[in-house]
């Protein structure tokens, strides 16, 4: 059985304990690999790696830094097939949605970040008493990256990018339920000698190799993508010490759809934002408010098209939703089904396991699911379920819809569909979300902003937003 190996100061290593983790292929249930469990002292290894890397790596001119994130890009984009194979079968998405969302995504972010840093200036301030301010950035050390495992490939390299092209070197975490694609970024970073220690990629649960990452005292700080209870956490060990920190957490995000929208629109794209990924996106509107003139309307079709929706074998491409990422997930949003039953919602389709044939038999697939009937306080519509299912409840007013989407403490992302944009911007402004789409959904140009308010997290990822955290800022006040 294959055994990933760990990726610290340029070689493909084995944990220090040769102990292991299982790692399971969800479409079938089965385990297809081994994971380093790594310990702290996998962890120390990688951070002094990381550490003696940093004056090197730090130094290197910006076109330099640029021209390595280049070649891994290329590099990603060489082995693109081979990667979308090993997202699929990793995480349960559909092979074809690897294919044109997952790895392409984690390529343009090595070429964006490469291209970015070129063009990186800081401000200065100049005023009439004879003095000029200006600001330096430096890159401030050892970086942490961990990421979870929805958008494995494309999360992992969304950080590790801005960190390295800043002059950072990283010590990196992928999820330990999907760490094959970090596993083969690591070859792929091994194969083009990318300077030993700039990047580190260590494996193992949370609880020990990540929790080991962030309680060390020679990582400079961390950038986190996981569950809001994780980010809490992280930030109790961090706080105290002062540590940079950005947290991108979860998110039950509101799917506003007014009576003046385009209809067919709006119904085809909810069912991306609705189910895409099995609904594991932390951008999913789980939320789907639909004003009354057109509720029904809306309903019946957007049921009868998720009816029609395909679960199946993730190399199917007929298949429109893959398994569940592992067991525990899958029971976690069964859990929330029943649930949301209890506290009197009626399921309007799905709701209930998938049993598919042969070798999948034993995989872990959920219908999608709509859910009427349960107001906005009832913690179905207040947790995460981050699985395929959603509830549905009409308004009258846009007061309304905006006081609906903002009643719950998660503040990623709300989607507002009308034809009206008086009301779009009023809406944007009023609803607490740190992205809006209007009329789209999931429509990203990696400049802008990225993340979210309340318990969505801390920060703010993307663009320069990413290389300012990347970087610290130093006033420097001349008088002349
Ligand atoms: P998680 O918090 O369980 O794990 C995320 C990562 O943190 C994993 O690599 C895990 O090993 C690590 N980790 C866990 N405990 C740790 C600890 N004590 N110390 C250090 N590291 C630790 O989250 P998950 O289940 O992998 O991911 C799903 C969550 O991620 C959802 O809540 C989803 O909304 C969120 N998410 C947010 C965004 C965003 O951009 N805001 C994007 C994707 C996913």
């Amino acid at each position: 059985m294959k055994k990933i190996a760990n990726y610290i100061n340029g070689k493909l290593i084995e944990p220090k304990s040769n102990s292991y983790i299982n790692n399971y292929n969800p479409a079938t249930g089965q385990v297809y690999s081994l994971i380093p469990d790594s310990n702290e002292e996998d962890v120390e290894i990688a951070i002094e790696s990381a550490k003696n890397a940093f004056p090197l790596w730090s130094k290197l001119k910006n076109s330099e830094r640029s021209r390595w994130l280049e070649k891994i890009s290329n590099g990603i984009n060489d082995r693109q097939d081979e990667l979308a194979l090993a997202e699929s079968i990793d995480n349960g998405k559909p092979l074809k949605l690897a294919k044109k969302v997952d790895i392409p995504r984690a390529c343009e972010n090595f070429k964006f970040y490469a291209t970015a840093i070129q063009h990186f200036a800081s401000e200065s301030h100049h005023n009439t008493d004879s003095m000029i301010n200006f600001t330096l950035r430096k890159p401030v050390g050892v970086a942490a990256c961990i990421s979870p495992w929805n958008l494995p490939l494309y999360l992992f390299s969304w950080k590790i990018a801005p960190a390295l092209a800043a002059g950072n070197t990283v010590v990196a975490k992928p999820s330990e339920i999907t760490p094959m694609t970090a596993y083969l970024l690591s070859e792929i970073c091994h194969n083009i000698d990318l300077p030993a220690g700039v990047l580190n990629i260590v494996h193992g649960l949370g609880s020990n190799t990540g929790n080991s990452i962030i309680s060390s005292d020679d990582i400079d700080l961390v950038s986190f993508t996981g569950g809001s209870s994780t980010g809490a956490h992280i930030a109790k060990i961090l706080a105290p010490k002062f540590k940079k920190m950005s947290l991108e957490l979860g998110g039950k995000n509101p799917n506003i759809i007014f009576d003046d929208c385009d209809f067919d629109e709006a119904i085809q794209t909810s069912l991306n934002s609705s189910f895409a990924n099995q609904g594991q996106i932390c951008l999913c509107g789980s939320r789907i408010l639909v004003q009354r003139g057109i509720y029904e309307k809306f309903k019946n079709e957007f049921v009868s098209r998720t009816d029609r929706m395909i679960v199946g074998d993730p190399m199917n491409d007929k298949s429109r939703l893959g398994a569940i990422v592992s067991k525990p997930h899958y029971e976690k949003i069964l859990s929330y089904i029943q649930l949301a039953k209890e506290e009197g919602g009626s399921i309007l389709t799905g709701g209930v396991p998938v049993k598919l044939d042969g070798d999948l038999s034993n995989g872990w697939y959920i219908r999608p699911t709509i859910i009427e009937g349960l107001d906005q306080q009832c913690r179905t519509n207040q947790e995460e379920i981050f699985g395929p299912v959603v509830t549905i409840q009409p308004f009258d007013t846009e007061e309304e819809a905006v006081e609906l989407a903002n009643s719950n403490n998660y503040g990623l992302a709300a989607t507002i569909w009308t034809s009206d944009l008086s009301k779009a911007h009023r809406c944007s402004e009023n609803i607490k979300s740190g992205i809006i789409w209007v009329n789209c959904w999931l429509q990203r140009d990696l400049r802008t902003p990225f993340g979210g308010m309340k318990n969505s997290g801390v920060g703010r990822e993307g663009g320069w937003e990413a290389l300012r955290f990347f970087t610290e800022p130093k006033n420097v006040c001349i008088k002349y």
